[in-house]
């Protein structure tokens, strides 16, 4: 009998495409071959990161072998998978445990980040800011969040005010993944004359730009030095540099929220699997009281515990990825699993911590990683309170 964990990629039956199948197959492949010698050569650690040079590496390695670009549309070499699809393969790669896995699709900084936008570019940003990014010769950031545009994404407080063939940036971005080895950032800034008027732009600006300046530096509770800050001063950009008219930044620089708020899921639950995985092979391993651990109630019931929430926000994901597919709008739903799934994920890390005993709590233990990783899923990319927000307010009509 196949059990609700044995549905995971990797066992039978799959629910994707016979494509994706084949896809996970091949990623997998090249994670524990060609990429694991790299991460060894180069000591990557899920902390230590990697340097640009070495990203560079990975990319084009990645792109070589054809998985980079997965993401984008077919007009630039995508594959065209479906929402479900997508969602099953970046399991299948964060499942692997490597610390580079979100460099494997260029999640933080390529790819991903400008495959919904080549819709919506002109011919020349196309050329010059989202090919090279679909190519692996440059790297993007999304720079929205400010000290006092957070959780309230068009507060924003940065201004792009016109001058002639330009626009003066001023301004100060805070916490965005990749900025550190970007070459180029979309950045959200306000063009209203008037600070009680919300007018949300959106503009390409070049690293090399005079007046852009990235500060890194810090760490989150993961012990990642992948986020930066950007201020900019004075910083002046083509208004060919301008997505879409002046007012229409946020809407089509989120204009996939929904979807890109489910594709989080799938790194939570992947991370939370290898959390799982390592939590279950330790019961079976440690000995106390002349038996494993595996052998006490307490910890089987665990065991069970993580194997059930992770089974059901799985289905949750699932089932809202196959809701996109058929064309439902799915706000909801994926809210739903954004939230279900991110708090879910940290309650499976917290249990495989407590499954490890002592060996989960040092410093270096992957589970103890892990913790700290999964606790970040309930703040980025929409909180859990405001996923309950985006929720509630598809229920409540008074
Ligand atoms: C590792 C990391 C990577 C990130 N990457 C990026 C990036 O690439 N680009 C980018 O632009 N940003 C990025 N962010 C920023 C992230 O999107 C914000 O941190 C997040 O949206 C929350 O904003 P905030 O930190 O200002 O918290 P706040 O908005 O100040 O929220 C603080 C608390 O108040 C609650 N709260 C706020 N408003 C409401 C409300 N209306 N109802 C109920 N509760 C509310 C929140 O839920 C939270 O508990 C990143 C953050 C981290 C930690």
């Amino acid at each position: 009998m196949t059990s609700m964990l044995d549905r995971i990629p990797g066992a039978e039956p799959f629910p994707g495409s016979a494509a994706a199948r084949t896809f996970i197959t091949e990623v997998e492949a090249f994670i524990a071959g060609d990429l694991a010698a790299l991460v060894s050569r180069h000591g990557i650690t899920h902390e230590s990161g990697a340097p640009r040079a070495v990203l560079d590496e990975i990319w084009q390695l990645s792109r070589a072998r054809g998985f980079y670009g997965v993401t984008l549309p077919k007009s630039l070499g995508g594959a065209g998978f479906s929402v479900l699809d997508h969602v099953l393969i970046k399991e299948a790669i964060y499942a692997t445990g490597s610390p580079v896995a979100p460099h494997v699709l260029g999640e933080l900084s390529g790819p991903p980040r400008v495959g919904a936008l080549a819709k919506v570019v002109s011919a020349n940003q196309l050329e010059r800011f989202v090919v090279p990014v679909a190519e692996a010769r440059q790297a993007i950031c999304f720079a929205i969040t400010e000290a006092e545009a957070g959780s309230d994404a068009g507060a924003v407080q940065t201004r792009a005010v016109r001058d002639g063939d330009h626009y003066v940036l001023n301004g100060a971005k805070r916490f965005i993944s990749g900025a550190p080895f970007c070459d180029l950032a979309l950045i959200i800034a306000s063009t209203s004359d008037d600070p009680a008027r919300r007018e949300v732009s959106a503009f390409f600006v070049e690293r090399s730009t005079a007046g852009f300046a990235v500060e890194a530096g810090y760490k989150t509770m993961a012990g990642q030095a992948g986020t930066g800050n950007i201020v900019l001063t004075d910083c002046r950009v083509p208004v060919a540099n301008r997505l879409g008219g002046e007012g229409d930044g946020l809407r089509m620089a989120l204009g996939r929220i929904t979807v890109n708020r489910l594709l989080h899921c799938p790194a939570m639950l992947g991370h939370a699997r290898v959390a799982f995985r390592d939590a279950l092979a330790h019961a079976n391993r440690r000995q106390q009281f002349g038996r494993p651990i595996a052998q006490f109630q307490a910890v089987q019931h665990m065991l069970a515990d993580m194997a059930t929430e992770l089974a059901a926000s799985r289905a949750l994901m699932l089932s809202v990825a196959r809701g996109l597919d058929a064309g439902d709008d799915a706000t909801d739903g994926a809210s739903m699993a954004k939230l279900f799934c991110s708090e879910t994920a940290f309650r499976v890390a917290d249990k495989a911590v407590q499954v490890l005993g002592g060996e989960g709590i040092v410093q270096g233990s992957r589970v103890e990683f892990l913790f700290r990783m999964l606790r970040m899923y309930r703040v980025l990319t929409g909180t859990s309170e405001i996923q309950r927000n985006t929720i509630a307010r598809t229920l409540i009509t008074a």
